[in-house]
C-alpha cells in the first residue's frame, strides 16, 4: 500500500467507524455486527500505527464513541468513563504483560497481580451516592459527558437506594438484560407486533435511554458493578479489595473475576470464561485483563481514551463442524430464489443452528459445497451463522453436487439468472 492509499483508507475507515458507532451508541440500532465493527477498528488502528502522521482526533482510536441524546440533561463525569483497548490475540496479551513487567521493574514494583473479568455486553453507567444515599445515575455518553438517567436507573431492582455506610461514592456498573429476559422481551414484542431488538445489548441501551421512565420500568434491566470511580475517606490497595467493599455496601458486582499472577493463569482464566460463555445468564463481548494494584495503575496512567493498565480480549467467532444435509431453495417476495443450507443441528455460540443462507449460486461454487459435506459453521456473538468452508478431508465420495433449479420451486415458472446478476429469479414475480 502506498502512502497515498494508506491516507485514503484511513480516512475511509474513520468515516465508516464513526458512522457505525453513531448507529450503535446513539441510536441503539447497529447496522453491522460487533465483529465486523471490531475488524474495521483493528484495520484502522494498525494503519494508524504504521502511518501515525494521519492520526486525527476524530478517529475512534483517539476518542470514546457516543454522544448525549437530546432530551436528557447532561452530566459531566467527575472521573471520565474510559473505554478499553481491544486485543484479538494471545500474542497481543503477551505484549501487554511484557509492558506491565517492564513498567513494574522501572518503578520498583515487585509483584504484579492481575484480575481477569467478564466484559458484560451492556452499557456503562456511573452512579453517585452522597452520604450513602442514591443521588444520580448517568450513561457513559462520550466518556466525559453522559446523559442523566437518574429516574430510569432507579427502576433497576437491584440498585441500592441506601448504602450500608454513609459515604460519598461514585461507582461504575454495566447495565444489561439477561439472555432469558431478552428472549422473553422480544417474544412479547413479537406478539404485540412491535419491532424486535437486534440483541440484548441494544434492548438494554434502548430501555435505559428512554425519556419516559414508565417504559424503562417495564424492562428487566439489571446492573453489575465493577469499579469505584471516586470515593471519599477510604483507601484501597487493590481492585479486588474495592470489589469486596462494594459488595459489603450492598452492590451486586460482576460475578466473574479471577485473580491471576502468571501468564498461564491469565490464559487459563480467559479460556475458562470462553468455555463458560454459553452457560452464562448474561451476554459478554470479551474478557478484561486489568492490573489489580491501584498504586501501579496510577503510575501507568491513561491515554486520552484508554487506561494503560487494562485491555479487553475479544474472543474469536466460534466455529464448529456439522453436516450439510441438504440445500433447499426459498423464494423471496421479490422473486429472488435463495439457496438455504439444511444442517445437522449444531450448538454454536449459545444457540442451535440448523439452517443458514447460502446467498446464491456463486457462494456455493466459491466455497465448493456439496450436499453431504462436512462444513465449518461460524457464529460471532449475535450474528447470523454462516458457512465459512468445507472440511474436504472428510469427503467420502458420496457427496452430491448441487444445481440451482431451472423452475421456481413455488410456482413452477422459469427461473432465470440475468447476466451480471448474482441472484436467480422467478420469471413470474
Ligand atoms: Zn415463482
Amino acid at each position: 500500500m502506498t502512502k497515498k492509499e494508506a491516507k485514503k483508507r484511513i480516512e475511509e475507515l474513520r468515516k465508516k467507524t464513526n458512522y457505525y458507532a453513531q448507529k450503535y451508541y446513539d441510536e441503539d440500532n447497529p447496522e453491522i455486527t460487533d465483529y465486523e465493527y471490531d475488524m474495521l477498528m483493528l484495520e484502522l488502528r494498525n494503519l494508524e500505527k504504521e502511518y501515525p502522521e494521519y492520526i486525527n482526533k476524530e478517529s475512534l482510536t483517539q476518542k470514546v464513541g457516543g454522544t448525549v441524546k437530546e432530551g436528557f440533561a447532561k452530566v459531566t463525569h467527575e472521573v471520565p468513563l474510559q473505554s478499553l483497548q481491544d486485543v484479538f490475540s494471545f500474542e497481543e496479551i503477551e505484549e501487554f504483560l511484557q509492558r506491565m513487567e517492564e513498567k513494574a521493574k522501572e518503578n520498583n514494583i515487585e509483584e504484579i497481580n492481575y484480575v481477569v473479568e467478564t466484559k458484560i455486553d451492556g452499557l456503562s453507567s456511573a452512579i453517585e451516592y452522597k452520604n450513602g444515599e442514591f443521588v444520580r445515575g448517568a450513561t457513559r455518553g462520550n466518556g466525559l459527558i453522559g446523559e442523566d438517567v437518574t429516574n430510569n436507573i432507579k427502576t433497576i431492582k437491584s440498585i441500592p437506594m441506601n448504602l450500608k455506610e454513609k459515604i460519598d461514592i461514585i461507582v461504575r456498573g454495566e447495565v444489561f438484560i439477561s439472555k432469558n429476559n431478552f428472549e422473553e422481551l422480544n417474544k412479547k414484542r413479537e406478539e404485540e407486533d412491535q419491532e424486535l431488538f437486534a440483541n440484548a445489548r441494544n434492548a438494554a441501551a434502548g430501555s435505559l435511554r428512554q425519556l419516559d421512565s414508565n417504559i424503562t420500568k417495564q424492562r428487566p434491566l439489571e446492573i453489575y458493578f465493577f469499579n469505584v470511580q471516586k470515593i471519599e475517606g477510604k483507601n484501597f490497595n487493590s481492585h479486588f479489595e474495592e470489589l469486596e467493599y462494594l459488595e459489603k455496601l450492598g452492590f451486586t458486582v460482576n460475578p466473574i473475576k479471577i485473580l491471576c499472577k502468571t501468564k498461564e493463569e491469565i490464559f487459563n482464566a480467559i479460556e475458562e470464561i470462553g468455555r463458560k460463555r454459553e452457560e452464562l445468564s448474561f451476554g459478554i463481548d470479551g474478557a478484561v485483563i486489568k492490573i489489580d494494584n491501584l498504586r501501579f495503575r496510577e503510575i501507568l496512567g491513561s491515554t486520552s481514551k484508554v487506561p494503560r493498565w487494562a485491555i479487553a480480549y475479544k474472543y474469536p467467532p466460534e466455529r464448529k463442524e456439522t453436516v450439510l444435509k441438504d440445500i433447499m431453495c426459498q423464494v423471496g417476495r421479490t422473486g429472488v430464489i435463495t439457496p438455504m443450507a439444511i444442517l445437522e443441528p449444531v450448538k454454536i455460540a449459545g444457540s442451535t443452528v440448523s439452517k443458514t443462507t447460502l446467498h446464491n449460486e456463486d457462494f456455493i461454487k466459491q466455497k465448493n459445497l456439496k450436499i453431504g459435506d462436512t462444513v465449518i459453521v461460524q457464529k460471532a456473538g449475535d450474528v447470523i451463522p454462516e458457512i465459512v468452508g468445507v472440511n474436504e478431508k472428510k469427503r467420502t465420495g458420496e457427496e452430491i453436487d448441487f444445481k440451482m433449479p431451472k423452475k421456481c420451486p413455488v410456482c413452477g415458472a422459469d427461473a432465470i439468472r440475468e447476466e451480471g446478476e448474482a441472484a436467480l429469479r422467478c420469471t413470474r414475480s
